[in-house]
């Protein structure tokens, strides 16, 4: 089959294994899948990663579980080994010995087909297109915020950094009733904002300590910096990127502010097909570009430009 693979350098193979069912696994034939930024940032060397990249994706299983046949599916990444404490605790995306769909030990789904663990597939409905389900993933991430934060109407929520997870973020806060604004720098993302109705503002435009909750999908130190300037005293910084390296930061404003820091990662699948069924979170106007597979060294340079948007690889 075809797959894109990293082994030091990024390259399409035409003649790479096909994966081969398990009894508690199905055998999705991909369909779509994105490129997101932690993509790119595995092919910087990011957890150290080789092998077949992709973990946005959506597919029809063609092997497996009766009740799966034919049907069209999204993966959660995580892939829990099911015994250890987290897992028993009921948190098995934090399990310890979990491998991830096209990040670690497992492979991923820039390929032609995927096996992946029958528990992490969730059928999209029919009134939700294969470019939707694309972003399941990444909105699943942006739902895991209200997973970690108690978010009230009344309060003002600003996001930092308004790249493809940023806006997916904006988009599921404000269906909180919150007050969200979203610290814009490039043309694009003003502009889907306000077609949104969503306020993007400059970090000019806002007054420092008055937040309280900042979400920083920017990944940067400056990005936290940022957050810990605009978060008011016993606030929430949420962070939503992984960072390149390890950002140094004013510490000190967290202990004398009282600030919560806190990290999130991947979130519920269910919440984020809902969201898009009911159509309460419109990404298809974050696609930038459609790649046929055999493209899809192009699609990763296009995806690397600044300012970029989802660019979604086609099988
Ligand atoms: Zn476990």
């Amino acid at each position: 089959m075809r797959a894109l693979v990293y082994s030091d350098k990024l390259h399409l193979q035409t003649d790479f294994a096909t994966p081969i069912a398990q009894p508690h696994q199905a055998l999705i034939k991909i369909s779509k899948a994105g490129i997101c930024n932690t993509d790119l940032e595995l092919t910087h060397g990011y957890m150290g990663f080789q092998g077949v990249l992709g973990h946005e994706f959506v597919g029809v299983v063609v092997q497996g579980d009766q009740h799966l046949l034919n049907k069209r599916v999204v993966g959660e990444i995580n892939v829990a080994e099911g015994d250890c404490d987290m897992c028993r605790r009921g948190i098995p995306s934090q399990c310890r010995y979990r491998t991830t769909v096209g990040i670690f030990q497992h492979q991923g789904a820039f390929a032609d087909y995927l096996a992946l663990t029958t528990d992490n597939l969730f059928v999209v409905p029919d009134n939700v297109s294969d470019t939707e389900a694309v972003f399941v993933e990444p909105l699943a991430a942006a739902c895991q915020i209200l997973e970690a934060v108690h978010i009230s109407p009344r309060d003002k929520v600003v996001v930092v950094g308004a790249g493809k997870l940023g806006l997916l973020c904006a988009q599921v806060l404000r269906l909180t009733g919150a007050d969200v604004c979203v610290v814009v720098r490039r043309e694009k993302p003003l502009k889907m904002l306000k077609k949104w109705g969503l306020r993007a503002v400059s970090r000019a435009d806002l007054q420092d300590n008055q937040a309280d909750i900042v979400v920083d999908c920017t990944g940067t130190a400056e990005g936290f910096a940022d957050g810990l300037t605009l978060v008011k005293p016993r606030g929430t910084i949420v962070l939503k990127s992984t960072y390149t390296d390890i950002p140094s930061a004013n510490l000190t404003k967290v202990v004398i502010d009282e600030v919560r820091v806190i990290g999130s990662r991947c979130g519920p699948f269910d919440a984020a097909l809902r969201l898009l069924e009911a159509k309460l979170v419109d990404v298809n106007s974050m696609v930038d570009a459609h790649y046929p597979f055999n493209e899809a060294m192009q699609a990763f340079d296009k995806a690397f430009l600044p300012g970029a948007l989802k660019v979604i690889i086609d099988f």
